[in-house]
């Protein structure tokens, strides 16, 4: 594990200046808790590392109007305590929760837990069902993009962290009759990989007695993080009732092409699971939504 610089930029464009310096030979990082093991495991060979920890464009979460922004460098710790996120995006506040240990809590980062590109990142789901949108920049400029549009395979991200910095999230916070949940299935608590996982964002009629809009959103069932779209459309404007909710279930549990895998169990037992987590995370989001 060996690099020749560690530097601290004291903003976005001098960071930019750094990374454009060594021409790919130095990258970004945030919290280190997925990039030091890299380096040590030699999967990654750097030149230079260009910490963004302390610049304060890339902290904070804000509410915008109806958007809240998440800063790249928010912590998992603080996704889960800030009480704005806990209100109008519960999925993501749980997600960040389910995070390794407290200790990575502390240190991960959200931009960092995207860029990694792994299909159950546990603040990707959320954020996905959340339909967010990322901000990034480079020396050529800024641009918008879908989340999803991120993910190219299992740990690699369209953001090139050598030349590129992940700014921030930005999606619009729920509201009255909108709500939200997360779900996690693994072997331990502390420190294990998700089986699976699952986040939900439902929208209902001012009833509460309808679904208008139901995001589903699961992990790790595809090479990047998935959303169950067959099952959203079957459930639009449908009564909240058993059988419509069991046979959109029915069709997540048919699009999610789970794998067996050793660590991971069989691809039947995680099939069925997808039925399961996806019932328990959607009716927390319905309660919550008619509370
Ligand atoms: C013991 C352990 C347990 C874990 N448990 C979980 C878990 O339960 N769930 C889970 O989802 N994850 C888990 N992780 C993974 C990890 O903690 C997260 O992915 C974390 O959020 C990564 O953030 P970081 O700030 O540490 O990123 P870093 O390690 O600093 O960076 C990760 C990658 O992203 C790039 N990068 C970081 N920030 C930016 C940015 N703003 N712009 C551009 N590129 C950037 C880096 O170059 C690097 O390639 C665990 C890790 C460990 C070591």
């Amino acid at each position: 594990m060996k690099w020749e610089k560690y530097l601290f930029p004291a903003s976005i464009e001098e960071a930019l200046a750094m990374l454009e310096e060594h021409q790919g030979r130095a990258r970004v990082i945030a919290g280190g808790t997925d990039l030091v093991p890299e380096l040590k495991r030699r999967e990654r060979e750097v030149e230079c590392l260009v910490d963004i920890s302390r610049l304060e464009e890339l902290k904070g979460i804000q509410l915008e109007g109806d958007v809240i922004r998440v800063g790249a460098s928010v912590t998992h710790q603080q996704l889960a305590a800030s009480d704005l996120i806990r209100e109008r995006a519960t999925a993501l506040a749980e997600g960040a929760h389910a995070v390794g240990s407290p200790q990575i809590r502390y240190m991960g980062t959200v931009g960092g837990n995207i860029v990694n590109a792994q299909p159950a990142a546990d603040t990707a789901i959320p954020l996905m069902a959340l339909d967010a949108e990322a901000e990034i920049v480079s020396c050529e400029g800024s641009r918008a993009e879908p989340l999803e549009s991120l993910y190219v395979r299992p740990g690699e991200s369209t953001v090139d962290a050598s030349t590129e910095i992940l700014v921030a999230l930005r999606f619009r916070g729920l509201d009255g009759n909108e709500g939200s949940a997360f779900a996690r299935l693994a072997k331990r608590k502390a420190l294990a990989l998700p089986i699976l996982n699952a986040a939900v964002v439902a929208s209902l009629n001012g009833a509460g007695t309808a679904f208008e809009e139901v995001r589903l959103a699961l992990g790790p069932v595809a090479l990047i993080p998935f959303r169950a779209r067959k099952a959203e459309e079957a459930l639009r404007g449908k009564a909240i009732e058993t059988e419509a909710i069991a046979s959109a279930l029915e069709i997540a549990s048919e699009e999610a092409q789970p794998r067996s895998n050793p660590l991971r169990a069989t691809r039947e037992y995680r099939q069925e699971m997808v039925r399961v987590l996806l019932r328990r995370a959607l009716q927390r989001a319905v309660e919550s939504a008619q509370s």
